[in-house]
């Protein structure tokens, strides 16, 4: 059986992480607040790859005093960044927590994995103060790739390639040894694709975009889930 590589999901339910795995997902994890990072750190099974990181949904001075811990003692940061589009927290707020957290994970050469949206110019910026390995999750503007694509960045592609063409740029345009491919876990999935999709959507949303890249890029399928497996590899240092 070929093994999926899901480059960004959250804890989801219990149903959902016995499915993945069950089908040997392997999952990147982020943990967004410290109740989560709690409940990720009781987690243990090889499918598994932890990030820690106090989300921008979730930025405020005292939850990034009780993140640092998890942030001192994680192996990859995230997610982090910025958002004007799903969220009414303080820009000023969520700037300040985003660069506290850039400034630990490049001091330490720890690798980041990045929310932008609607700030994707502003994070694009940012990030170039702290020089170091970031990941963009589901980018999904399409405006301001170039920025990312300067710094050497890695992609996941998200699972609404198929209808959405910010997206359908990241698969078209991120050189082959950057692009992986995520679900954000099964509620995204439902969100993105549909909200009567079973647990299997997971597994289908993360089979379609390896295909939708593999017909895109002129490639034998077998040689992305290759790709995208490498990709996950090199990024989470495993
Ligand atoms: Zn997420």
């Amino acid at each position: 059986m070929k093994e999926l590589w899901d480059g960004h999901a959250h804890l989801g339910t219990e149903e959902e992480r016995q499915f993945r795995e069950r089908e040997r997902i392997r999952t990147m994890i982020c943990a967004g607040d410290p109740r989560e990072a709690e409940e990720l750190e009781d987690l243990s099974g090889s499918w598994i790859v932890k990030a820690y990181g106090l989300h921008p949904w979730k930025a405020d001075p005292a939850a990034l005093k009780a993140m640092e811990p998890w942030l001192k003692r994680a192996q990859i940061i995230g997610e982090i960044g910025m958002d004007s589009v799903w969220c009414g927290v303080d820009r000023k707020v969520q700037q300040e927590v985003f660069c506290r957290q850039l400034e630990l994970a490049c001091a330490e050469k720890k690798p980041v994995v990045l929310h932008v949206k609607g700030m994707e110019k502003e994070a694009a910026e940012r990030i170039r103060e702290y020089p170091g390995t970031y990941l963009v999750h589901w980018y999904s503007d399409l405006n301001w790739l170039d920025l990312y694509l300067e710094q050497d960045c890695y992609f996941t592609v998200g699972p609404d390639v198929g209808q959405n063409p910010a997206v359908r740029q990241v698969a078209l345009r991120v050189p082959l040894s950057r692009l992986m491919v995520e679900t954000d876990g099964l509620g995204a999935v439902k969100w993105a694709l549909g909200e009567d999709l079973p647990l299997n959507g997971v597994k289908q949303a993360l089979e379609n975009s390896l295909k939708w890249i593999a017909q895109a890029r002129g490639l034998e399928l077998e040689e992305v889930y290759r790709l995208t497996e490498e990709n996950f590899r090199r990024f989470a240092g495993i």
